[in-house]
């Protein structure tokens, strides 16, 4: 079975892991009334479909009750941790990402203000930080209060594998009830660890993941916090390599974007700069004959080309690469050199000037634009009510529109790709007037 496949997802993959009862009054009372006059709670029957397609709903189940759904996000009003008891910590874990500080503000402040939590704690440097018996910084509504206008992430972040026993020491000797990982799928399946091994001591320790993912890779979400601003810069770059590009004679302008596996970047980055000619992605194979005879009839009708490619795109072009960054992540080859130097021999007949621009790290460290930062604190909120009502080896996310709790077992089974028949690359397609095959 594929756990991508909607067809084949049942109510066991969906079922969040919990430390115990929930017997505690929630602190939000004030915010949100008491249980019985308030609607903003969920409740244990509340319940957010998987798909929302009526043909598949109806070829296969008789009883609505049967289809598969997540467990909802959002507070509820019977808590398995005492908040005023509640030592809480944060970790931010791989690449950069925009929206990392968004996301640790607003868990410091709706853990402290809302919850009344009693510590909030920063450990440094990613999952080194909790294994390296460096002390964690306390994070303070103070501290935070200006962060979230900042690129990059106040905690710091590393990439590399640690123990998970020697990390789950580490929250035993801080006393950490309560554990944030913030990071790619690589920490999410650290998380899954730090969770198993919490449970194989009998810790009640909630571990609870917010994904970070700038390719957008992450299954079943609308889409990950920072995405947005980043295919937002993005798209900035295409512009200035469109205008580069049509100033020239011949004028090629190539541009290498963010997207190991997935094209979503390069995708979304080409619907908003238009002026694309090419957009490659890794989901979508190309032969390199095939782009310089596209790049060729361009430049003859037009007189310039602009191709967009994703890092993981072409990669079957390139020499085979073993090489592997600390956390074991193969390291992929550099298309986007590799196109320059493949555009430059395959068109040495032709007068033409080529800009390659590479924006990556700019791409990275720039602050969440509105819509991201509103998603980060929103994404924070609802990690922090799953955190209290004690479910673990969990992550948060939107689906249609609507938070849910999502087993980090089914976040990291699969990953999220652009479907080269689906109406997005459908939509690129038809912007870029590319063929379907290059
Ligand atoms: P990015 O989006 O930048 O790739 P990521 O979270 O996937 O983010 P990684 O560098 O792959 O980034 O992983 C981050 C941390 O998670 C590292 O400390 C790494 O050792 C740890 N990690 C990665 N994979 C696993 C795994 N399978 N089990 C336990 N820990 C892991
Ligand atoms: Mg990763």
């Amino acid at each position: 079975m594929q756990l991508s496949d909607l067809q084949a997802i049942t109510h066991e993959d969906l079922l969040i892991t919990r430390l115990g009862q929930r017997t505690v009054d929630t602190p939000l009372q004030d915010l949100l009334g008491n249980r019985q006059e308030s609607v903003h709670y969920v409740t244990e029957t509340d319940r957010v479909l998987v798909d929302d397609t009526l043909g598949i709903a109806k070829n296969r189940v008789t009883h609505t009750a049967d289809l598969p759904a997540f467990n909802p996000g959002g507070p509820r009003a019977k808590l398995f941790f005492d908040p005023s008891e509640v030592t809480a910590a944060i970790v931010t874990c791989g690449g950069l990402c925009p929206g990392l500080n968004n996301v640790i503000r607003a868990l410091v402040l709706h853990l402290k203000h809302a919850y009344g939590c009693r510590d909030v704690l920063g450990f440094k440097n990613g999952y080194q930080g909790l294994a390296d018996g460096s002390d964690p910084v306390r994070l303070t509504p103070d501290l935070v209060r200006d962060i979230h206008n900042r690129g990059g992430t106040i905690l710091g972040t590393s990439r590399g594998n640690q123990d998970p026993a020697t990390m789950i020491d580490t929250l035993v000797r801080h006393k950490v009830d309560m554990l944030f990982v913030v990071g790619g799928d690589g920490t999410l399946r650290g998380a899954a660890r730090l969770a198993a091994e919490a449970n194989r001591r009998g810790l009640p320790i909630a571990v609870v993941g917010v994904p970070k993912t700038i390719d957008n890779d992450i299954p079943w979400i609308d889409h990950s916090f920072g995405f947005q601003t980043a295919y937002a810069r993005a798209a900035e770059s295409i512009t200035a390599a469109h205008v580069e590009a049509s100033s020239g004679v011949n004028g090629i302008g190539l541009v290498k974007l963010m997207g190991r596996h997935s094209g979503f970047i390069a995708a979304h980055a080409t619907l908003v700069a238009q002026g694309v000619d090419f957009t490659l992605i890794p989901e979508v194979p190309f032969t390199l004959d095939g782009l310089l005879a596209g790049v060729r009839k361009k430049l003859a009708d037009q007189g310039h080309a602009v191709v967009v490619v994703a890092e993981g795109a072409g990669q079957n072009l390139l020499p085979a690469s073993t090489a592997t960054d600390p956390s074991g992540n193969r390291k992929l080859g550099d298309v986007g050199a590799f196109l320059r130097g493949a555009l430059t021999d395959g068109l040495s007949d032709l007068p033409f000037s080529l800009r390659y621009i590479d924006p990556g790290y700019a791409i990275r460290s720039v602050p969440a634009n509105a819509f991201d930062a509103v998603y980060c604190t929103r994404l924070a909120q609802a990690a922090t009510h799953a955190a209290m009502a004690g479910f673990t080896s969990m992550m948060v996310g939107s689906r249609r529109g609507r938070f849910i709790n999502m087993p980090i077992k089914l976040a990291t089974a699969t990953s999220n790709h652009v479907d080269p028949y689906g109406d997005l690359w459908m939509a690129v397609l038809e912007t870029t007037g590319q063929p379907l095959t290059l």
